[in-house]
């Protein structure tokens, strides 16, 4: 079976089709460097989806699984652990939690934070203090009701029946905010950075007035750090940047460093309205997940580290002015630390994947975030010799690109 031949067909003929993935498939990672099954080598420009914090086959994450898992993986919620209760001390220790709720996943981190705030509307004077405001265009995971709280009716229309009592309304406008955020209110949730929805950071003022808004109307303000926490945005968190805190902070994708891993933060406030059995899983908070995130937490949480992630925005972003200025294909290159999006000019929309098409071919592994923009999040210690050799081959990329639009 082990020896079995596999091949991107396989895919076609096992896998339930909710993916369309690249036509090669890689085997092995180092650092940001990436090999498939032909040893084809590609520079890693996404990062596993902004997960891939420290690379590929970090000591850091390898010794911590290794050590782990030759003590305990898997214990059960009947009972706590040692790598568990140090990943709390740890995350609340940098930030502005007191509590910590362990989960698997950012949709479920969201689900555990919607569900707080649904029940501490249900324990507050307020009858019906129920509603949910989010915003279009956000992302905030795949499960019902996360599917439901983000803006992007193409993901969440197929399966109505959906949750109640969610509001959408329009990214960094704080008038429809004013308009729509009232006493019967129980959550806001946001992202500092809307990052599959195209890379969009949050104004400052829009912030700080939903914080004042959520404090007028006692509604919980959710910041949803699924993809701009754990350094993506060069501070350990975005809200740091901001210095607006929330009263819950969602966190994932890099917090394991490739290991599954998601989790909710909140003070006491809030995390004491949940009692003994409002809530749950089976694998949140296993010793392994736990022990790993612990290590690459610890390592990402460094002056060194946070720094660095300044420095490579800055190199990454000149490079790809100057290249902007070869090909002229974008209207403009946003996001804060390593989330970068390149946003195609209007004559270019719907094109990015076209585009990231060819930088596979070239050797490089890039995203899209929605149809019209590039994405990058690569390590956060990717190395500046391999930010210009995956520049080199974005570069490539887009001449062909270039090329084949004036052949049309
Ligand atoms: C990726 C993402 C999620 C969902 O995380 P999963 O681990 O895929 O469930 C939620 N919110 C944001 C902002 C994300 O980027």
């Amino acid at each position: 079976m082990l020896n079995q031949v596999i091949t991107r067909q396989d895919f076609d003929r096992y896998m339930v089709p909710v993916f369309a993935p690249a036509a090669f498939i890689p085997v092995k990672g180092l650092g940001s460097r990436v090999w498939d099954q032909n040893d084809k080598e590609y520079i890693d420009f996404a990062g596993g989806i902004a997960v891939n914090a420290l690379g590929h086959a970090h000591t850091v994450a390898i010794n911590a699984v290794k050590e782990q898992a030759e003590k305990l993986c898997h214990i059960g919620n009947g009972y706590t652990n040692e790598p568990v209760l140090r990943l709390a001390k740890q995350l609340v220790e940098s930030t502005f939690a007191d509590k910590v709720f362990f989960c698997n996943s950012g949709a479920e981190a969201n689900e555990a934070a919607l569900k707080l705030a649904r029940k501490v509307g249900r324990l507050s004077e307020i009858d019906g203090k129920n509603e949910i405001v989010a915003f279009h265009n956000s992302f905030h995971g795949r499960t019902l009701f996360t599917v439901s709280a983000g803006g992007q009716p193409k993901y969440s229309k197929e399966f109505a029946p959906l949750p109640d009592g969610i509001h959408h309304i329009a990214f960094n406008d704080l008038d429809a905010a004013k308009a729509t955020i009232n006493q019967k209110t129980c959550a806001v949730i946001v992202e500092p950075i809307q990052g599959e929805g195209g890379v969009i950071p949050a104004d400052l003022d829009f912030l700080a007035g939903l914080r004042e808004l959520c404090d007028q109307t006692g509604a919980v303000l959710i910041f949803d750090e699924v993809q701009t926490g754990v350094g993506r945005s060069g501070r350990l968190y975005a809200y740091m940047n901001s210095g607006i805190v929330p009263d819950i902070l969602t966190t994932a994708k890099a917090l394991g460093g490739g290991f599954p891993i998601g989790a909710m933060l909140t003070t006491n406030q809030f995390a004491n309205q949940f009692a003994v059995g409002d809530h749950g899983t089976t694998y949140g908070g296993n010793p392994l997940a736990c022990a790993v995130a612990g290590a690459v937490f610890s390592h990402i949480n460094t002056p060194e580290v946070l720094n660095g992630v300044e420095e490579r925005q800055k190199y990454f972003k000149n490079a790809l002015y100057q290249l902007n200025e070869k090909h002229e294909l974008f209207e403009v290159i946003r996001g804060d630390g390593l989330l970068i999006g390149c946003v195609l000019k209007e004559e270019f929309a719907g094109k990015a994947k076209d585009i990231n098409k060819l930088a596979g071919e070239e050797g490089l592994l890039a995203l899209v975030a929605g149809p019209n923009v590039i994405r990058f999040t690569p390590s956060l210690i990717i190395p500046f010799s391999d930010i210009d050799e995956g520049l080199k081959r974005f570069d490539h990329a887009l001449a062909r690109f270039v090329k084949s639009q004036k052949g049309e």
